[in-house]
Order: structure tokens, then C-alpha cells, then sequence
């Protein structure tokens, strides 16, 4: 009610009322109601506004949570799942056999790991590029998915291991037939981008409860079993057993003196002559300098029992830098020697080859002792080869360029691929023993030795005949047109001052 209105009843109130103040006072209600009309309708069309804006906060707000639900969804995903294979990454495969481990323990049941590595897969990668080979992977997962029940699962640990854990498993039977089809499901050809490719694969097994309680265990376990696969062969299975451990424990063992023994610069080298035999006079060309592991208490260690595992734990490499730093020490004492210009022969492992970092190291020693290169011969074998022959022949040239000579060693032993020959810079090809030791009593051997000689010398190479024992070998090698011999017929590998009392004059 406004104010004229009141005002007007109050009077009327009090002085009696009339028709004309009676319509007056009707018209005044009138207006009031008119006006209290229009404010409600205002404010209703604000609250109006207000819900439509509040409407449009809400949509704004519940869009904004899917998003972050979907990022976290996703960040999930991408934390347990390999980016490549979208399978079951490292972290979520330990999940998954923790949870695994959990279940059969309650309900006594039996699990079984399949650790499973391609054989050579590295191949692919060097021969058609990393994205073929990442397509490769990403086939090789399907065919393994496609083989497995719904209840076992199957991951990629990273690089080309893959892991399929087995739940509930009822029998031996189970566990067989799965690595069967995994081997068989390999074995056809993958075709991508219309270039076929095969490759097998070694797979290891462990066993829970009987190989081992937890999850870590049950890996390395599955893992040395895959190892053991490989070494057989490749291409095939291998369960977990105790003899395994033993020899991986024995393994960890020697790695650990032989780092130790790295440090306390516990080897010697032994030198074994090469002699010129294709001329007149027998002449000492060169030495192939041997390391030996020369224990406290005396006793020496030779290299077939400790090279192959420095070469498995990386240690092969501070081994080599050893035995060329020797080399080199050598050749400086023997510089106003009878021995002074005797070529040392050092052995090169494949790992030694393929470190990136190999040529410039093996200069720089040269250059530390004053080394001329042509003094220094590097034997490889032809594992060296597995790599991309490209970079290899590139690291040959520039230690060629350098003078330093390159020996093919232990050749016909290897896979003695003729086009290695052909296209790398190598000087000498050594015949390996296996065929020298035979070739008197045996005329395959004796056709090998004579066919690489000629081999050789058509290839203007130098040929080395190893394991030449007797004044036979010596004479069927002299008729076969061969270069230089080393064998117990001239000396079996001796102590530096054992040489030099030899060759003083
Ligand atoms: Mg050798």
C-alpha cells in the first residue's frame, strides 16, 4: 500500500466516508496492486536470469570433471600399459602376478611365468629400420594374445621380452601346450609392408609354489630358464631348475673376482710367435699376445673360463683397454730390443666392436705409449659381423687409417660368409686349429686348409695357420702356398722374459 493511499483511509477513517472518496481510495488500491504486480514480475524474471546462469555454470562445471576423469582414466592407462603394444606394462604385469600369488596361495592353487624373448629380433631393427621393428612387435603381441585363454594374461616387460602368466593352472599339460603355440605361432611369416619376416623365439619357465614364493623370484627364475633356452639353441623352451641358480651363483661369483681382480691388475700376458714359413729362413713376424688370470697363488686362469663372462657383464671392455695398455707397455720395452718391431696381435671381442667409444679409446692408448699402429694387430672374429657391417667396415677403416692391421680369426669356424671377406678391410685370415690339427689324417680337413689358403692369397690377405704342431702340418702348409704358422711346433704361448731370452740375439 502506498503512502497517498494510507493517508487517504486514514482521513476517511476518521471523517466518514463518500462516494468520491471511496473511488478515490479504490483507484489508489488499484495502482498499488498494479505496481506490486510489476515488481513481482521483475523479480521473478531475475530469479528467471539467475537459474539460467547458475544452468550454465553446472553444464560448465560437470563438463570440466569428464575431462579430468577422462585425463586421469588415461594417465592410468598410460602408467600400466606399454605404449607400443597397449599391452600390460613391467609395472602392471608385477601387479598382476602379485594379485596372482595372493589368489592361489588362499585357494592352493598352481601358477606358471613364461618369460619369453625373440631370438635376433635385433636383426630386424638393423636390417629394416626401428619402426619396422616396432611394427614387428606390435604383431608378434597379437599372435601371442590370440593364443591365450581369457584368464591369463599377457605383457611386455619392454625391448622383445614379453611375459604370459598362467592362473589356475590344473596340470603340466597347460603349460605346454601354451609355450607350443606361442613356438608355433612365431614360426609363420610376418609379412609388413610386404616384406616377409621370421622370427623364433626361447621361452623360460618357473613354477609357483615350487621354483619360488614371490613375484621377483619367479621372474628371474623364468628369466635364467630363457637364458638356458637361448644357450641350447634358441627356438625352443626351458623350465627353471637348480642347476641354473648354481651356475648363475657361480657366474655372480667370478664376475665379482673379476672385477676385483681388474683392480688389483691381477692378469699377465703370454705372447705366442708367429713365424714366417714361406721363405728361406723361418723369421719371427709377430706375437699373439694371450691373458691369463695369474691367481695369488700362482696358478693361472685361461681365458675360455672368465672372457665369457666379462663379456655377459660388460667387464670385456676394461679387460681389452687392459691388454692393449700392455700391449703398448710391452712394445716400448722391447724397443732397443732383438724384439723391437714385432707386431703385437691383441684379440678383439664383438662387444669391443660395437662400443661406440671403441676406436678413439684404443688410439688415444696407442698414442699414451708412443705407439706406432702398424705395431698393433687386432684379431676379430667373425661375431663381430652380427652388427651392422656398415659401422663395423667404417671402424676398421679408421683404424687402418691409423695403421693398425686387422686379423679374420678362428676363420672356417665361424659363418665364414664369403662376402664378409670381400668387403672388409682385413689383412690376415688365421685358419682355425680345428682344421690344422686334422689335416694330416684326414683329407676334408686337409681340402679346407688348402682351399682357404687359396682363398686367401687370391685375396691378397696373408694366411696364419693356428695349432701347428708338427713338422708335417708345417710341410703341407709350405707346399699349400701359406704364409705364417703359430703352434707348439715353434712355441706354445710364453712370459715376455721367456721371449727374450728366445730371440736375444
Ligand atoms: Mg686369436
Amino acid at each position: 500500500m502506498n503512502k497517498l493511499t494510507k493517508r487517504l483511509l486514514k482521513r476517511h477513517l476518521k471523517e466518514g466516508f463518500d462516494l468520491d472518496s471511496i473511488s478515490k481510495l479504490v483507484d489508489a488500491f488499484s495502482e498499488t496492486i498494479d505496481q506490486y504486480e510489476q515488481d513481482r514480475l521483475m523479480l521473478e524474471r531475475s530469479l528467471m536470469l539467475t537459474s539460467d546462469e547458475l544452468n550454465e555454470i553446472n553444464d560448465t562445471l560437470r563438463h570440466r570433471i569428464t575431462e579430468i576423469q577422462n585425463n586421469q582414466d588415461l594417465l592410468k592407462h598410460q602408467a600400466y600399459h606399454d605404449s607400443l603394444t597397449a599391452l600390460p606394462n613391467r609395472t602392471n604385469i608385477m601387479h598382476t602376478i602379485h594379485h596372482a600369488l595372493a589368489l592361489a596361495k588362499r585357494h592352493q592353487q598352481k601358477c606358471a611365468i613364461l618369460f619369453i624373448d625373440l631370438d635376433d629380433f635385433k636383426k630386424i631393427n638393423d636390417t629394416a629400420g626401428h619402426s619396422e621393428g616396432d611394427r614387428f612387435l606390435i604383431e608378434v603381441s597379437k599372435r601371442l594374445q590370440s593364443i591365450l585363454r581369457e584368464s591369463d594374461t599377457l605383457g611386455r616387460l619392454g625391448g622383445d621380452e614379453f611375459i604370459i602368466i598362467l592362473e589356475n593352472i590344473a596340470s603340466g599339460s597347460q603349460i605346454t601346450e601354451v609355450y607350443n603355440r606361442a613356438l608355433r605361432s612365431l614360426s609363420t611369416p610376418f609379412i609388413i609392408d610386404g616384406n616377409p619376416y621370421v622370427v623364433s623365439c626361447s621361452i623360460g619357465i618357473s613354477n609357483f609354489p615350487q621354483d619360488g614364493e614371490t613375484v621377483e623370484e619367479l621372474i628371474r627364475k623364468a628369466d635364467l630358464a630363457m637364458y638356458q633356452a637361448k644357450k641350447l639353441g634358441k627356438n625352443r623352451f626351458h623350465y627353471f631348475d637348480e642347476s641354473l641358480e648354481r651356475l648363475a651363483i657361480h657366474r655372480v661369483k667370478t664376475e665379482e673376482s673379476l672385477r676385483e681382480a681388474i683392480e688389483n691388475n691381477e692378469f699377465v700376458l703370454y705372447y705366442q710367435p708367429k713365424i714366417q714359413i714361406n721363405q728361406q729362413q723361418e723369421t719371427l713376424v709377430g706375437v699373439e699376445a694371450l691373458i691369463r688370470w695369474k691367481k695369488e697363488d700362482g696358478s693361472l686362469i685361461f681365458p675360455d673360463s672368465f672372457i665369457p663372462i666379462a663379456e655377459k657383464c660388460g667387464l670385456i671392455r676394461n679387460l681389452t683397454k687392459w691388454v692393449i695398455t700392455e700391449a703398448c707397455r710391452q712394445l716400448k720395452r722391447w724397443k732397443n730390443t732383438s724384439l723391437a718391431n714385432i707386431p703385437i696381435s691383441v684379440n678383439i671381442s664383438a662387444i669391443d666392436i660395437a662400443d661406440h667409444g671403441f676406436v678413439d679409446s684404443t688410439l688415444s692408448i696407442l698414442k699414451n705409449y708412443d705407439t706406432p699402429g702398424h705395431l698393433i694387430n687386432l684379431e676379430l672374429t667373425e661375431s663381430v659381423f652380427f652388427d651392422d657391417m656398415n659401422t663395423v667396415n667404417f671402424k676398421l677403416g679408421e683404424l687402418h687409417n691409423n695403421n693398425l692391421t686387422i686379423s679374420l680369426d678362428d676363420f672356417g669356424t665361424g659363418y665364414s660368409s664369403l662376402s664378409y671377406i670381400q668387403d672388409l678391410q682385413i689383412d690376415f685370415l688365421k685358419i682355425d686349429k680345428s682344421f690344422i690339427f686334422g689335416m694330416s689324417k684326414n683329407k676334408k680337413s686337409l681340402a679346407i686348409v688348402k682351399s682357404i689358403i687359396d682363398l686367401g692369397n687370391n685375396l691378397g690377405l696373408t694366411v696364419i695357420a693356428e695349432g701347428v704342431e708338427t713338422a708335417e702340418d708345417k710341410e703341407i702348409l709350405i707346399n699349400a702356398n701359406c704364409h705364417i704358422a703359430q703352434g707348439y711346433l715353434y712355441s706354445r704361448p710364453i712370459e715376455a722374459g721367456e721371449l727374450e731370452e728366445i730371440y736375444r740375439k
